[in-house]
């Protein structure tokens, strides 16, 4: 396998972090040439030192002098604000881009990095949620591979592998069901941010930890695997798989189900991307079926997580809906980590959102960014309405 030159865009996050350990498993393949992050200097500039970055970008711009200080001795070039995050993905010293930043806010940024013709590692679910036809479209357009870090889908993708281009009869998209899998309907309402932020499987950031509790999570994941896989909503479905072995499975016309397995763990997903369609070492734990005994599976409950409702009706809808709804998550999952608003009003947001929405059947790039604007500012009013 030739040297592998990689951005990664949101280092500093769980996935960021993640991604990192595979390539310093694997230094002689990889070769870190950009690093992103927010605000967490003291980690940005730790791993530029430590992988030798070609740049960093500190998105948040007051905090450039701090970065660029301590990495001048080093000769990394340092750049603020997203506008350098769009410019440098494109440059011709990168092979892949991992978009490993947090909901909508990393659309524009892998939209330039598909429009250069990287191949995408993607981990940044939402943008495909908000726009997934015009994503797909222009990937297609400038040859753009976009290979999936999620692992349900990485599990499908694997899946889908020798399959010699058989029609998909199904997909069954596994869950843990999250923290609040047992609980009844009225704990769940009674739920704190403490309780919710406590996954049982998956070591991850708040804002998907979130995700996961709701089932917005396995929401999102069901549009991103239509628009991954070009398999309609019907074709989707969510099994409860709580042990998390079981990554995801395809279901051929015949009724043989291919699954993927491996213990949680999201480095798995991160280096196959990398090193697709090749498979190397990696220090994680490895299966054991005597001791694992059994695996289970049940329907998830509709009732107890309204999410999983919203995201079909969503992807049914088309147009601009599925935008509606993931920024209206956004801003709700904030409201519901800042305490000002209870578990079960963050789906009410969306929902309130999604039926009041200005619906656009063919959204373009300009009308997602507007969509997005309008319905964040239209949940804020709605949790200010509502808030405790
Ligand atoms: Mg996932």
């Amino acid at each position: 396998m030739e040297k592998r030159r990689i951005a990664i865009l949101g280092s500093t996050g769980s996935i960021g972090r993640q991604a990192l350990d595979v390539i310093r498993q694997h230094r002689d393949l990889f070769e870190v040439e950009l690093l992103t992050a927010n605000n967490s200097t003291d980690l940005l500039i730790q791993q530029a030192i430590e992988f030798d970055a070609n740049a960093v970008v500190i998105c948040n711009e007051d905090r450039y002098g701090e970065v660029a200080d301590a990495l001048q001795p080093h000769y990394i070039k340092v750049f603020a604000g997203m506008q350098s995050v769009c410019d440098l993905v494109t440059g011709d010293n990168i092979d892949i881009v991992l978009t490993s930043m947090v909901g909508f806010s990393g659309l524009a940024s892998t939209v330039a990095a598909v429009k250069a013709g990287k191949t995408i590692a993607l981990a940044n679910k939402e943008t495909l949620v908000a726009a997934g036809s015009i994503v797909m479209n222009l990937a297609a357009q400038h040859r753009s591979r976009i290979l999936p870090v999620d692992s349900e889908h990485s599990a499908i993708f694997q899946c889908l592998m020798g399959s010699a281009g058989a029609d998909i009869e199904k997909i069954h998209l596994t869950a843990s069901g999250g923290p609040f899998r047992t609980w009844t309907r009225q704990q769940i309402a009674q739920a704190t941010r403490a309780q919710a932020l406590n996954h049982p499987n998956w070591s991850m950031g708040s804002k998907i930890t979130i995700d996961s509790a709701t089932m917005m999570n396995k929401g999102l994941e069901i549009i991103e695997a239509r628009w991954l896989f070009g398999t309609p909503g019907e074709k989707i479905n969510v099994v409860i798989h709580p042990e998390s072995i079981i990554h995801s499975m395809v279901e051929y016309a015949d009724g043989s189900v291919i699954a993927q397995m491996g213990h949680p763990d999201m480095r798995e997903a991160i280096q196959f991307a990398f090193s697709f369609p090749h498979r190397l070492t990696l220090d994680n734990c490895k299966l054991n079926f005597a001791e694992l005994g059994s695996l289970s599976f049940f329907a998830p409950d509709q009732k107890k997580f309204p999410a999983l409702g919203l995201a079909y009706e969503a992807l049914a809808k088309g147009g601009n809906m599925a935008c509606v709804m993931n920024a209206a998550n956004e801003a709700a999952v904030a409201a519901f980590l800042q305490e000002k608003i209870g578990f079960y009003e963050i789906t009410d947001v969306v929902a309130e959102c999604m039926a009041g929405a200005d619906f656009a059947a063919n959204p373009d790039l300009d009308c997602i960014f507007e969509t997005n604007e309008v319905t964040l500012a239209k949940a804020g009013e709605i949790i200010r309405r509502i808030q405790k």
